[in-house]
């Protein structure tokens, strides 16, 4: 599918510099559901309306296209060529140093620098549909200049190709930031900020029937509450690791009374640590199963908030299990069988990814290579033990752990990462928490982390568009309506 994807966003570009030839393509890669090309059409504007024009314009083309010719080029021809093209001169002098050289692209008149993929046959190229437009920085950086992306997508057939967009369709009609207005469940205020969103007396009661449905299942497995504060000290996230992997996503809090730097909570994990190390504890104690739905707060960037996707605001069902080792194979055997019975009451179905680090990156990661070597190797047989099924997720894994992330497939059959749990070595020793054995001895708890619907705030948006608004009874906000019936006015 990515040739062809790939090879229609030329078909695109070619569209579009043929009809505006003051428009400068700038990159235009296959994405998930097809493909999109980001432009600089200048002063002119383009919008959804001329869609049929610059489709009508790609059939036109595609019918002279042969075939994807490679042409390798020197940076001085390369300059040259797109001499008027800043975007594609800043991409030459980037990818000259490439070992494969610079090389561009020619089908029928259209030129394009471009690492290659392409469609064997350009005739593939014909079921095709325009599906958007949007505003996108040069790059992603939003102190570079906006650009024009044109989404589209393609299929090897019409059947496919209608079947998408009636999936679209129907998806558009579920959108949960408009069912959630229309149903009244939450909203936003500019006043407040983008992404917090604000929770409606029936978007509440929704968020607090799903939380006490997943805090009730919780309980039957012996996890007990905690509250934590929304801010804690920089110490203590520079103790996790968390403040040098994610300081740039966390917000700065200051006092009026003291120099020290503060953060508001991106995680409950570190402070649970401190809950543990409050006191003693024996061998007995353990396993300890602490649960938390306090808020937690991240500054995403303004550009990619979404509704309830995407917030700055949330809560997570993040739950931390301090146990023994020979305690972790019953505890995730518990928490893989929590997940299944949670999915099972929302009916949705799922598959499993086993999350692994990147060993050719490890500066995203801690803790001794060994460590995770012996924990991946465990998860995995977990789930062989479980006769869980599995893809690989290599490069996944949250920067102290593997993780086995559950993803869930909704009534559209879209997917949605939800609950993860993840067998954790390294956070225990960077808090030194200990217990005494029963020789005496002092060791390491081993800290297992699962969240089971994750974020409550963004399960709310998979629910209300798997349900498209109509929640099971147990989960609608209004369950019964009274409808008054008059007797008829006699006249
Ligand atoms: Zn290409
Ligand atoms: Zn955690």
């Amino acid at each position: 599918m990515e040739p062809l994807r790939h090879s229609t966003a030329h078909l695109l570009a070619a569209a579009v510099t043929e009809l505006w030839p003051n428009a400068k393509p700038t990159l235009g890669p296959a994405i998930a559901d097809g493909f999109y090309y980001d432009f600089d059409f200048g002063n002119a504007k383009i919008s959804e309306e001329d869609f049929p024009k610059i489709e009508e314009r790609m059939h036109t083309i595609i019918k002279t296209w042969k075939g994807f010719e490679k042409n390798v080029l020197t940076k001085e021809e390369a300059l040259k060529e797109f001499a008027d093209n800043p975007y594609k001169k800043e991409l030459i002098e980037e990818h000259s140093k490439d070992s494969d050289g610079l090389t561009v692209y020619q089908s029928g008149g259209f030129r394009d620098l471009c690492r290659g993929g392409h469609s064997t046959d350009p005739k593939e190229i014909k079921y095709f549909k325009l599906l958007s437009v949007a505003g996108a920085y040069w790059r992603g950086d939003e102190k570079q200049k906006m650009l024009t992306r044109i989404y589209g997508t393609v299929f090897p057939t019409q059947k496919e190709l209608d079947e998408y967009l009636t999936l679209q369709e129907e998806a558009k009609k579920r959108d949960h930031r408009k069912l959630g207005r229309e149903l009244d469940l939450f909203t936003f205020s500019e006043l407040v900020g983008a992404g917090l969103p604000l929770y409606t007396p029936k978007g509440a009661l929704l968020r607090r029937l799903v939380n006490d449905y997943v805090e009730s299942v919780q309980a039957a497995q012996g996890y007990t509450q905690v509250w934590t504060p929304q801010i804690a000290k920089a110490e203590l996230f520079k103790t996790s690791g968390h403040y040098d992997k994610y300081k740039d996503s966390m917000f700065k809090v200051t006092s009026n009374y003291s120099e020290e730097e503060y953060f508001l909570k991106p995680m409950n994990c570190p402070q649970h640590t401190q809950i543990y190390a409050s006191k003693a504890r024996s061998y007995r104690d353990l396993p300890i199963r602490l649960t938390d739905f306090a808020m937690l707060y991240r500054d995403e960037k303004p550009g990619e908030l979404s509704g309830l996707a995407r917030v700055r605001a949330f809560s997570q069902d993040d739950c931390h299990v301090f146990c023994r080792e020979d305690q972790v194979d019953l505890e995730v055997d518990m928490a893989l069988a929590m997940t299944k019975e949670i999915m099972k009451t929302f009916g949705l179905s799922y598959k499993y990814r086993l999350s692994t680090h990147d060993p050719e990156h490890p500066e995203k990661y801690i803790g001794d290579p060994k460590v995770w070597e012996k924990t991946e190797e465990w998860a995995e047989k977990i789930m062989k033990r479980n006769k869980i099924e599995y893809i690989d997720g290599p490069g996944e894994a949250a920067f102290y752990a593997p993780k086995m992330d559950l993803i869930a497939k909704d009534s559209l059959g879209r997917e949605w990462q939800l609950s993860t749990i993840q067998i954790d070595f390294f956070l225990p020793e960077r808090f030194d928490l200990e217990y005494v054995d029963s020789d005496g001895a002092k060791k390491r708890p081993v800290m297992i982390h699962r969240a089971i619907v994750g974020s409550p705030e963004r399960f709310l948006m998979v629910l209300i568009e798997h349900f498209a608004g109509n929640f099971p009874t147990w989960l609608a906000p209004v369950q019964v309506k009274m409808l008054p019936i008059t007797e008829r006015k006699k006249s």
